[in-house]
């Protein structure tokens, strides 16, 4: 009966996530229920089959081609529509679903991570904070409520961090990576895979990175 919620609860998430889409085609809709179904790799949940003609829009962070959501993506981030749309049903089922799990914080950093908006000053901040979120749990094994109190510390001087620039959307994993898992275990392994992939894409900037992290 547990079992029989959560699919529910993963339908209405994907739901969410195309609510535009599903006013395509036919086809469109088999497509997305298809890949709702499969959690088994990470590949059934491209939209890739969606019929041609059907508009799917390169995102501008990550590259992945997600159907138009109609969705509004924070003026900070540089994301499509759809990316968006599909980042907020993660979000949305870490804090209902699975109750605000350890993997959250990973999740955040990866898609900032990913997703750098245009230079300014609060955005050199908030890129390099997520940078260093990266860092700390992926190089150093940081916990989630420590990689906090670290970053916490560090917004006190912004001053300390450059803009850097973001290597182009080039093959690395999405969010679109990571929608669909079946369990939370699943779901936190494809979190780490995409959060692998977006820090070794910032390879060129490891150093000032670590750098601000104190090494
Ligand atoms: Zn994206």
């Amino acid at each position: 009966m547990k079992a029989k919620a959560k699919g529910g609860e993963r339908r209405k998430a994907a739901g969410t996530a195309l609510h535009e889409a599903e006013a395509t085609t036919a086809a469109d809709e088999d497509a997305t229920t298809a890949a709702d179904e499969d959690a088994t790799t990470v590949e059934d949940d491209a939209p890739a089959a969606a019929p041609s003609g059907a508009r799917l829009d390169a995102c501008p962070g990550c590259g992945a081609r997600v159907p138009d959501s109609g969705a509004t993506p924070n003026p900070e981030v540089n994301a499509s529509p759809g990316c968006w749309a599909a980042y907020g049903d993660v979000l949305a089922r870490q804090y209902g679903e699975w109750g605000n799990p350890p993997i959250h914080r990973l999740t955040v950093d990866t898609y900032a991570a990913q997703h750098p908006g245009k230079p300014s000053r609060k955005s050199t901040q908030s890129v390099a904070l997520h940078l260093i979120g990266l860092y700390l749990a992926l190089e150093r094994g940081t916990e989630p409520r420590r990689i906090s109190q670290e970053t916490g510390r560090m917004v006190a001087d912004p001053s300390a961090f450059q803009w850097l620039e973001p290597p182009p959307p080039a093959g690395q994993l999405t969010i679109m990576d990571v929608v669909g898992a079946a369990t939370l275990k699943e779901h936190s392994a494809r979190v780490r895979r995409w959060a692998l992939s977006v820090w070794e894409a910032w390879a060129d900037h490891h150093d000032t990175i670590r750098r601000w992290a104190g090494g």
